[in-house]
């Protein structure tokens, strides 16, 4: 898997990948990570890559020749997808982000100001992606909630101690609570089903803990769990 990412800041993007999991796996060869400027490419004698937008209003917007310029540069291999970052994309969820990992290169733009010329779209054609009804100043803590998201998918990133195998929504319920030493802490006691070695019982205690916490904290998630149930 390669991620390819045209923004304007790449050191946010390396910066994040030279830590913790995501060292670990690009070291490892699981994926690897390819930040592109458009500023590199612009053909602005100022390095520009933004400008006024046409029809007046605040703010900067993203010029189309650094971006397509850029990205035509990208060598495309047969299974890739480009993704834009954007407030008006279909939201990223678990579904999305097993989709988003069945690739072998995503290639995504980081957006920035007022966000994109809407020649880009129409030139790119990419698959936009919002991280939530909110608006951030760019689009690189999206794009590293994608690479986060996708590469935990990936054979080879988490190693044992960070599997992912219970993770919410893996079986579409919210996770059981965790516990760990000491075995109280200021009168809270960890329940004592955890402690006495029955697997049957901590896997039913487990279970129900799940089904409790998701329909009180998700309601919809609960409703969609129990309807995926009936119809089996
Ligand atoms: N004017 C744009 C709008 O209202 O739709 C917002 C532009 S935003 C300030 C700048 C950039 O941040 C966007 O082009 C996008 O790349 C990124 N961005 C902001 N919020 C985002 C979100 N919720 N999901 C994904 N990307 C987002």
């Amino acid at each position: 898997m390669i991620f390819e990412v045209l923004t304007l800041f790449p050191e946010i993007i390396e910066s994040y990948c030279a830590v913790s999991i995501m060292k670990r796996a690009t070291e490892n060869g699981v994926f690897s990570v390819n930040a592109i400027n458009p500023r590199d490419y612009t053909l602005d004698k100022h390095k520009k890559v933004d400008d006024t937008p046409y029809g007046g209003g605040a703010g900067m917007v993203l010029a189309v020749q650094p971006y397509v310029d850029a990205y035509e540069s990208i060598e495309k291999s047969e299974n890739s997808i480009t993704v834009m970052l954007s407030p008006q994309g279909q939201p990223l969820d678990e579904n999305k982000v097993t989709e988003l990992s069945k690739y072998d290169q995503i290639i995504m733009l980081c957006g920035h100001y007022e966000g994109f010329d809407e020649r880009i779209r129409e030139i790119i054609k990419p698959v936009e992606i919002s991280i939530g009804d909110f608006v951030l100043t760019g689009g690189e803590l999206p794009a590293l909630c994608v690479i986060d998201a996708v590469s935990r998918k990936l054979d080879g990133t988490l190693g044992k101690i960070e599997s992912a195998r219970e993770d919410s929504f893996s079986d579409g319920l919210l996770e059981y609570p965790h516990y760990t030493k000491p075995r109280v802490y200021r009168g809270l006691k960890v329940p004592d089903v955890l402690l006495n070695g029955n697997h049957k019982e901590i896997n039913e205690f487990r279970f129900n803990e799940q089904l409790k916490r998701t329909q009180k904290r998700r309601p919809d998630l609960y409703e969609k769990y129990l309807n995926s149930k009936a119809d089996l």
